[in-house]
C-alpha cells in the first residue's frame, strides 16, 4: 500500500491524505492526477508527495482510499508540480487551487482527436545587423561556458528584439530543444505567430485561455510529447508541459497583465525567472521600458543587462508635441465634457483629411478622482505615501487609499495659490459621441476590453481599422501593445494626468512605459508620425523624459531612490491584505480589532505598515473592503504575517484576500 498527498480544488492551504494500491490501480508518479473522495462528492486531484509509511492522522479521521488513477497523457511533468507547489506558497493561495492553473482540459475524458490544421510555411531569412548579432553572441557565449543567467533586454521599440528572440530560438530548435515565448496579450499572439512560424519553419501553437477546450486538450498533449516545440502565449502559457525546454522568453517583461488580478494572483514574469532557474534554462526579459524590479536587479549583477539602441528601420522615432489643458483654447460645447483643445482637434482633422489614421488613447480606469490646480498642475500627494490623495465628492474630503490618511480638500493650490482646483476623472464613457460631434465626418472605431469580448471581434476590429474602413480607433491599454498600423500618423493622449496621477507608487514607472508604447505607434512605416500629449501638468519628470529633455537614466535614478527611502518594492515585498465582508460596520471593527493586536506586536515592523483603510473600490460585488499593506523586509517576514493575519480572520469570520506584489490599487 502507498500513502498518497493529493492537491485538491478546494479553498484549503493544505494537501490530503490518501491510500493508493499500485496493485488496483496500476504505477503512480509525482503529477499524476487521481479521482478521490471528499466528503460527500469525487474530486479529481494531483499527487503530490508519494510514501510508503502511513500518516498519522486526527484521532476519529478515517484513511480513505483513491478511486481511480487518471490517464498518465494529462500527468504533469514533476517541473510543474515544482512551480505549482511554489507559487501556491509564494503567493499565499490554496495548493489545489493553485494545481488548477495547469490542469490540462478535462484530463478525465478525450475530448476527440481534432485535426489541428497544418498550413504552408514560407521560411523567411534575415540577416541581423550588428547590434543584434552582439546580443546574441553574448547569450551564447554565456550558455557556452554553461551559466543560465536572466537576460534583461532593453531596447526601444522596432529595435528588432523579435528578430533577436527568433534567432534565440532557432538554435534551441536545432539543439532539439523546445520555446516557450510570453506576450501580454492575446491580441498580439496570432500576429506573432506567423512571424516565428516563417522565420522557423516549425509550427507554433497559441496558448490563452480563450481556445476552445477540445483544440486546448490536443495541443497540451502534443506539448507535452514534444511534437510542438514552440509555444506563444499569455501568462497562463507559464505553465505549458513543455517538453525539454530550452528558452523562456518574457516580452514587454514590465507589462502588468502578467499579474493575475483574481483568484491565483500570480505575476508570470516571476514564475517563469523561477522556472528558468529551476529548469536550469536560459531566460530573456524584453522591453523598451524595463520594469524597476528588473532594473534593479541588473544593477546588483543578478541580470545580464543587454540594449539594442536604434531603430532597425532607421525611422525616427515620432515627434511629441505638448498640448496643455491651461493654456490652449478648449472645445466649449454643452455636450462635450472631456476637455480637448481646439488645437488637438484641428491636428486630428488635418490628419484624417490627408487619408491617414489617428488612435486615441485613453487611460483603462476611470474610477479615480482627484484634485487638480487649473493653473499650475498641482495635485495633492499623501504625505506618507507619495501616493495621489482620491477624491471623494460626497464628503469634500481627500483620502489615501493606502495609509487612510485624510483631510479636507483645500480652498487653493498649494503652490500657486490659485483656487482654481477641480475635480479631475473624466467622463470617458462618452469619449466616442463626443469626438463625433467635434469631428462629424469621421468614421470611429471603439476597442476596449468592456466592449471586445472574444478574440474573433478582436480581430474584426483591428482588421476593419488596418484596412483603411474608419479614421480614428479610441482605445485602451490593450491596443496600444504592439500593433503595427502602417497609416498611423497621429497618436493623441487625452489626459496625462490621469496616467500620472493614478494613486499608486508606481504611477510614474507606469505613466512613462504606456506613453512609450503609445508613442511606438505612430508612424511605423515610412510616413512620420507625432503625439499629441494633452494635459495640465506638464511639466513632470515622465514628460520630460519622452520628449528626451530628462534622460531616462536620471529618471529611474530619482525613482529608485523614492522607493528606497519609502521602502517600496524593489526594496521590499509588497503585499495587500484585502478583508472583505457584507457588512460595513461590523467588519470595519473587526477590521480594526485585528490591525490593532497586529501593530501592537510588530514594533520593528510598524513603519512597514498602512492602514487598514477603504480600498479605492471601497464597495464591489455587495461587499465592503478595506486594505492593509505591508512593506516586508524579506519573504520570510511576508510568509509569517501573511499566515498570523489568515489565521485571524478565519477566527473572526471575515474573508481575507491576500494580493503578493500587487499592481492595481
Ligand atoms: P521590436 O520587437 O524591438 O519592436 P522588431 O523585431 O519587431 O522590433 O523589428 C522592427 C521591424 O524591423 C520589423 O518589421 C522587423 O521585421 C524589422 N527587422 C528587425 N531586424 C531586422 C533584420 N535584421 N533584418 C530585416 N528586418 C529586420
Ligand atoms: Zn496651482
Ligand atoms: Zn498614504
Amino acid at each position: 500500500m502507498m500513502y498518497l498527498k493529493v492537491a485538491i480544488p478546494r479553498p484549503l492551504d493544505r494537501l490530503f491524505d490518501y491510500e493508493y494500491s499500485e496493485d488496483d490501480h496500476g504505477v503512480i508518479s509525482l503529477g499524476d492526477w487521481v479521482a478521490v473522495p471528499f466528503g460527500r462528492s469525487r474530486l479529481v486531484g494531483c499527487v503530490v508527495e508519494i510514501k510508503h509509511d502511513k500518516p498519522t492522522l486526527p484521532e476519529g479521521v478515517k484513511l480513505k482510499a483513491v478511486t481511480e488513477k487518471i490517464s498518465s497523457d494529462f500527468s504533469l511533468p514533476s517541473e510543474l508540480v515544482q512551480i505549482c507547489k511554489f507559487g501556491a506558497e509564494y503567493y499565499q493561495y490554496p495548493i489545489g487551487e493553485a494545481f488548477f492553473s495547469a490542469m490540462p482540459p478535462s484530463p478525465e475524458k478525450e475530448l476527440g482527436t481534432r485535426k489541428v490544421k497544418s498550413k504552408e510555411i514560407k521560411v523567411k531569412e534575415i540577416n541581423l545587423n550588428d547590434e543584434q548579432r552582439l546580443v546574441v553572441n553574448t547569450v551564447e557565449e554565456k550558455l557556452a561556458l554553461g551559466s543560465n543567467p536572466v537576460f534583461l533586454l532593453e531596447g526601444i521599440t522596432g529595435s528588432g528584439k523579435t528578430e533577436v528572440y527568433i534567432e534565440l530560438a532557432k538554435k534551441r530548435l536545432s539543439e532539439g530543444k523546445s520555446v516557450l515565448i510570453l506576450v501580454p496579450e492575446i491580441a498580439l499572439t496570432a500576429q506573432l505567430r506567423d512571424r516565428f512560424e516563417n522565420s522557423l519553419g516549425n509550427p507554433v501553437a497559441l496558448w490563452h485561455s480563450a481556445l476552445a477546450e477540445g483544440l486546448r486538450q490536443v495541443q497540451w498533449k502534443k506539448i507535452k510529447t514534444g511534437e510542438i516545440k514552440v509555444v506563444i502565449g499569455a501568462r497562463s502559457a507559464v505553465f505549458a508541459p513543455m517538453k525539454n525546454l530550452g528558452l523562456i522568453v518574457v516580452d514587454e517583461e514590465h507589462d502588468q497583465t502578467y499579474k493575475q488580478e483574481e483568484r491565483f494572483r500570480y505575476q508570470a514574469r516571476d514564475i517563469a525567472v523561477y522556472r528558468a532557474h529551476l529548469q536550469k534554462i536560459p531566460i530573456i526579459l524584453g522591453s523598451a521600458t524595463p520594469s524597476l524590479e528588473s532594473i534593479q536587479r541588473v544593477k546588483e549583477g543578478r541580470y545580464v543587462h543587454l540594449r539594442l539602441n536604434r531603430r532597425f528601420s532607421g525611422q525616427m522615432l515620432p515627434e511629441i508635441k505638448l498640448i496643455s489643458l491651461s493654456e490652449e483654447m478648449l472645445v466649449i460645447n454643452e455636450k462635450v465634457k472631456t476637455p480637448f483643445a481646439e488645437k488637438t482637434v484641428q491636428i486630428m482633422q488635418e490628419t484624417i483629411d490627408r487619408g491617414e489614421q489617428v488612435i486615441v488613447f485613453l487611460n483603462r480606469r476611470g474610477f479615480s478622482q482627484f484634485i487638480l490646480c487649473q493653473d499650475c498642475g498641482w495635485i495633492k500627494e499623501c504625505p506618507q505615501c507619495s501616493i495621489t490623495l482620491t477624491h471623494y465628492q460626497r464628503k469634500n474630503e481627500l483620502r489615501c487609499h493606502v495609509c487612510g490618511y485624510h483631510q479636507h480638500v483645500p480652498s487653493d493650490c498649494e503652490q500657486c495659490h490659485s483656487h482654481e482646483l477641480r475635480g479631475m476623472g473624466f467622463g470617458t464613457e462618452s469619449l466616442e459621441e463626443e469626438l463625433q460631434l467635434m469631428l462629424p465626418d469621421a468614421k470611429i472605431l471603439r476597442l476596449d476590453r468592456d466592449q471586445i469580448t472574444s478574440q474573433k471581434r478582436l480581430e474584426e476590429t483591428l482588421d476593419d481599422f488596418r484596412s483603411g474602413k474608419s479614421n480614428i480607433l479610441i482605445g485602451t491599454q490593450m491596443l496600444v501593445k504592439g500593433h503595427d498600423f502602417a497609416k498611423v500618423t497621429c497618436v493623441v493622449v487625452v489626459s496625462s494626468d490621469m496616467l500620472l496621477k493614478w494613486p499608486d507608487f508606481r504611477a510614474s514607472e507606469r505613466a512613462l512605459q504606456t506613453l512609450t508604447q503609445v508613442s511606438g505607434r505612430a508612424g511605423r512605416a515610412e510616413l512620420p508620425g507625432q503625439v499629441l500629449i494633452q494635459g495640465f501638468d506638464l511639466d513632470h519628470t515622465v514628460i520630460k523624459v519622452l520628449q528626451g529633455e530628462q534622460s531616462h537614466e536620471s529618471f529611474i535614478e530619482e525613482e529608485l531612490l523614492m522607493r528606497k527611502e519609502l521602502n517600496y518594492p524593489p526594496f521590499s515585498r509588497f503585499v495587500r491584505f484585502r478583508f472583505q465582508g457584507k457588512n460595513e460596520s461590523v467588519l470595519r471593527k473587526k477590521v480594526e480589532s485585528i490591525i490593532e493586536r497586529v501593530l501592537g506586536e510588530s514594533e520593528n515592523d510598524r513603519s512597514r505598515m498602512m492602514g487598514p483603510s477603504e480600498a479605492l473600490l471601497f464597495r464591489a460585488n455587495h461587499e465592503y473592503r478595506f486594505d492593509f499593506y505591508y512593506k516586508a523586509p524579506t519573504i520570510d517576514a511576508l510568509m509569517k504575517l501573511s499566515k498570523k493575519l489568515k489565521s485571524m480572520a478565519e477566527f473572526e469570520e471575515i474573508e481575507l484576500i491576500v494580493d503578493v506584489d500587487p499592481y492595481t490599487s
